[in-house]
Parts: structure tokens; sequence; C-alpha cells
């Protein structure tokens, strides 16, 4: 079936001619969000070795990629995702030593790096323009959402304006820039989630990783969840919002993720919907196929709300 959203490997297959794989890795790094530095406790949703595969596990940059690329045969290419906390919170001297690692790699064809908004001082982002001569760099900002009170709600310990200054500070860089969006939050409604999808649109970001609210064990939001103060999606529910928000996501926007993952099923508490990412991603596929619909169709949603008024400001210098 033909995919009604510009998806991340064909993106890959545009610009390197095949298939190209993310290795995620963890370097070590910690969280302003969780020294201290900016706010303690941490997003109430975030449980790293939930989505990091070698979170915790002690081992070298270059011994991460090592091991995720033993098991495959023949040659390959990959991106060094630096996936766990956030990782560009350390010394100049230190990111470089640690892009580098994984760089050194020839395999290794490019770096993306997972950090806040809060966190890219204009020296880190040259350290990371200065390889876009002979990698494909991206840097993917955590958001979540668009709106305040939610960033609030979730302690994020940031609000949009950062993020949208963010954005504008790194366009212009040759940097690939992506956005990491959570459907579902606490307090949100539908058109709160179309929000942001215009708001990215304003914004222009590259890509977008689209995850549904999980709640795993030991979080914050697992006790909350437990005091039954927050829901979690249905599948059915996911599947129609996720449709919404492809809808009203600008066409140019490559849709990085589509469903949030789980390195080990014992760490989720909710929702357990007892089906595969790939089911879950054909579902998506045949509610635009039925709708008869694609990414774009509503590309003009929201555009007078308060939010894309922010992101003007940012992208005019005004912020
Ligand atoms: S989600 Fe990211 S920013 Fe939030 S606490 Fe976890 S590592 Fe820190």
């Amino acid at each position: 079936m033909e995919k009604r959203y510009y998806t991340f490997s064909r993106f890959l297959k545009e610009h390197f001619g095949g298939p190209v794989r993310k290795i995620p890795l963890d370097a070590g790094f910690g969280c302003p969000n969780r020294d201290g530095t900016v706010g303690s406790g941490g997003c109430i949703f975030c449980l790293n070795p939930a989505f990091s595969p070698f979170s915790g596990r002690g081992l070298t940059v270059a011994e991460q990629v090592r091991r995720f690329k033993g098991h495959r045969r023949g040659p390959g290419r990959y991106i060094a995702y630096f996936q766990a906390y956030t990782n560009t919170y350390a010394p100049i001297a230190a990111l470089r030593r640690v892009y580098e690692e994984a760089l050194a790699d020839p395999e290794v064809v490019g770096l993306a790096v997972a950090t806040r908004p809060d966190c890219v001082p204009d020296p880190v982002l040259d350290l990371l323009q200065s390889y876009t001569d002979r990698w494909m760099v991206w840097v993917e900002y955590g958001l979540q959402s668009c709106h305040d009170a939610t960033l609030q709600r979730i302690n994020r310990g940031h609000d949009f304006a950062t993020f949208a200054a963010a954005v504008a500070r790194t366009r212009g860089r040759s940097i690939y820039i992506g956005a990491h969006v959570i459907l579902g939050l606490p307090g949100e409604t539908a058109a709160d989630m179309l929000a942001t999808a215009a708001a990215l649109n304003a914004t222009g970001v590259d890509g977008v990783k689209l995850h549904h609210l999980q709640v795993f064990e030991g979080t914050p939001l697992a006790a909350a969840f437990l005091r039954g103060e927050v829901k979690t999606l249905s599948l059915d529910e996911y599947v129609s919002l996720s449709c919404d928000f492809i809808e009203a996501l600008s066409p140019q926007t490559v849709i990085l993720r589509l469903v949030g993952d789980v390195t080990d099923d014992a760490l989720l508490l909710a929702p357990r919907w007892g089906v595969s990412k790939a089911a879950v991603i054909d579902r998506i596929d045949r509610e635009l196929e039925r709708r008869g619909t694609r990414q774009g169709s509503r590309a003009g949603w929201a555009l007078e709300s308060a939010v894309l008024k922010t992101v003007r400001q940012h992208l005019e210098g005004r912020g």
C-alpha cells in the first residue's frame, strides 16, 4: 500500500539511495530536568531504560555501535542516534569526544542528537554544524506539546517559546531539525494536539517523531495513572488522532516515527494494546486509505492560534 505520508525511510532513500538504520546510543549524559539545574524529578512520563536499549549498560559508544552492527551480515549504513537523556548536556570537549567516537565508524553516515530546546547554546550548534559537510546531522528537540499549560503539567521545565527560539537558532545551519510530540497527554483535547501540528508547520521543522502517551512503571505519571487521574488512549483513539495529526502536518515534514515503542514490555503499565508496532502502523495506513486523505490534507488547521504568534516572533528575531 502506498504510504500517504512522508516516511523517514523514503527520506533516507532520497538522500542515500537505500536503507540506513539508526543506532540508538546512550553516552551516559544526564538531564538538567533531573539534576536540579532546570528541575528535579524529570518529565512525568520519562523512563529512559524503557526506550533506550543500551541505557545503563556501561558500554562505550564504540562498543554500542559494534554490538548493534554485530548481528548483521554485509555492509550497512547507519545514523548514530544519541538518544538517552539530554545529549548536548556536557562541555563541548566531552560532546566532541563521544560524537566523534561514533562518527569514526566508516559505516556511520549520519549523526542524530536528541536534546532539550533549552540545552543548545551556540557553541553546541557550531559543533553539530561542523559535521554537516561529511555527515547528515539531525538535532531532535523534545517538545511533546505546543501548549505551555501541558508542558507545565508534565514538568518539562521549558515553555513553547524556548522551543521556537531553539528552532530559529538552528535554522540555516545545514542541520535537520526534528521535534518529538506525544499524543494523549493529560488534559489535552484533539484540537490541542492538532494545534501542535500547526505550530510545527509554522516553525518549519524538518521532521516529527510521534508517540502515544505511554505510562512506564515507577514514573510520576504511573502514580497519577494508578490514582485514576490520567487515562491513556485506546488503539482506535490513537489511530484516529494520529491520522488527524498527519493530515494537519505539512507534507514536507518527514515523519520520523509514528508510534511509541518499549524495550521491555514489563516496564509498560499502559496502554497495553496487545498488537505489534507494525500492526499499529498498518492500522494508521488503512485508516488514511479509508478516509482518502494524506499528510497535509488539512495543513492549514488552526493558523490563528496564540502559539503561532510566538513562532512568528521567534522566526522574525523578536523573541
Ligand atoms: S524526557 Fe528528556 S528532558 Fe524529560 S526528564 Fe527525560 S531525559 Fe530529561
